[in-house]
């Protein structure tokens, strides 16, 4: 596999492009949004300098990183000649069964469509495909440069060939793929997002303070962030999607979104991306600014 086309191009998919594009894979990057391209490209280009000054790429690696990659906004020019999809567009049911329909009929037919769903059931999305063998969950972690896992999920028909083939392509982004089943949240989130969850709910009960409840898990259990920072680097969206696919699929109000977390999506607080959400944030920037006007 040389030809890569990567569909959304937002925290997730300029990472994908950016780790397939470093190993000399030829990536599209496709997003609807024009300017979220051009996002993509900037924060590739500091995240490789970053790499750079680290002296873990030279200058010349940071440039055929960048060669490697072109962006286009039309969804079936940037799939024609690709052997891997990999999608990374919105956590939202209704736009990844239509987008799958789209590549379906737009990409070669032996091209594997792959999905960076956090939660949605790869069998779903394998179903308005005529080639629901070549689908497959491939499930980079945030952010993807830097994170080692790749939890890949077999669909109900996902063929064995097709696993091996990601199996192997995940090694030689220099990942470790970890395969699972397809059920709700598989594992990384069915395990991560209740965790979360009771977070927000201890911060919304009174029980502590976001500093407090970070802090303990920080120094307590040796996490190297606190659960609330990391809904905030997550999007608490893609967290509020994911625990609602959680709620759903096994009908157990354990997964039940706290209240909390639906008020600050609906508010439109969403973490680094907005800026906001259980911190502030320095605009465009991951830096990390205590907010002291938290309100329920
Ligand atoms: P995001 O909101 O940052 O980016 C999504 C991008 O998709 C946006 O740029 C949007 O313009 C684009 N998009 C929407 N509709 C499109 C279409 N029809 N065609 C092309 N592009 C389209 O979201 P994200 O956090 O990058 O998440 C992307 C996927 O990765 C989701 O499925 C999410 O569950 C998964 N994921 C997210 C994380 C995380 O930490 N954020 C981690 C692992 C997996």
């Amino acid at each position: 596999m040389k030809q890569i086309a990567v569909v959304g191009a937002g925290t997730m998919g300029n990472g994908i492009a950016h780790v397939f594009a470093q190993n000399g894979f030829a990536v599209k990057l496709i997003d609807v949004n024009p300017g979220q391209l051009v996002k993509a490209k900037e924060t590739i280009t500091k995240n490789l300098d970053r790499q750079v000054a680290k002296g873990v790429l030279t200058e010349e690696q940071k440039q055929s990183t960048l060669k490697n990659i072109t962006t286009t906004h039309d969804l079936l020019d940037g799939v024609t000649n690709a052997e891997l999809v990999v999608e990374a567009a919105t956590e939202n049911i209704e736009l990844k069964l239509e987008i799958f329909e789209e590549i379906d009929n737009a990409a070669p037919a032996n091209c594997i469509l792959a999905t960076n769903t956090s939660s949605i059931s790869i069998t779903k999305i394998a179903s308005v495909t005529k080639r629901p063998g070549m689908v497959i969950g491939m499930h980079f972690m945030n952010p993807v440069p830097v994170m080692k896992l790749v939890e890949i999920i077999n669909g109900y028909a996902t063929k064995q060939e097709v696993t091996d083939a990601i199996v192997e392509l995940s090694k030689q982004l220099g990942k470790v793929p970890c395969v699972v089943n397809d059920y709700p949240g598989f594992i990384a989130n069915r395990i991560l997002m209740p965790m979360i969850n009771e977070a927000i709910c201890s911060l919304y009960e009174g029980v502590a303070g976001v500093e407090e409840i970070d802090t303990v898990m920080k120094l307590g259990m040796a996490h190297p962030m606190g659960p609330l920072q990391l809904a905030d680097f997550i999007g608490l969206d893609v967290c509020l999607a994911i625990l609602r696919v959680l709620q759903d699929g096994f009908g157990n109000p354990k997964y039940a979104p706290c209240p909390l977390l639906v008020n600050m999506v609906t508010a439109g607080k969403l973490g680094v991306k907005s800026g906001e959400g259980f911190y502030s944030y320095l605009a465009g920037s991951k830096e990390l600014i205590v907010s002291k006007s938290f309100k329920k």
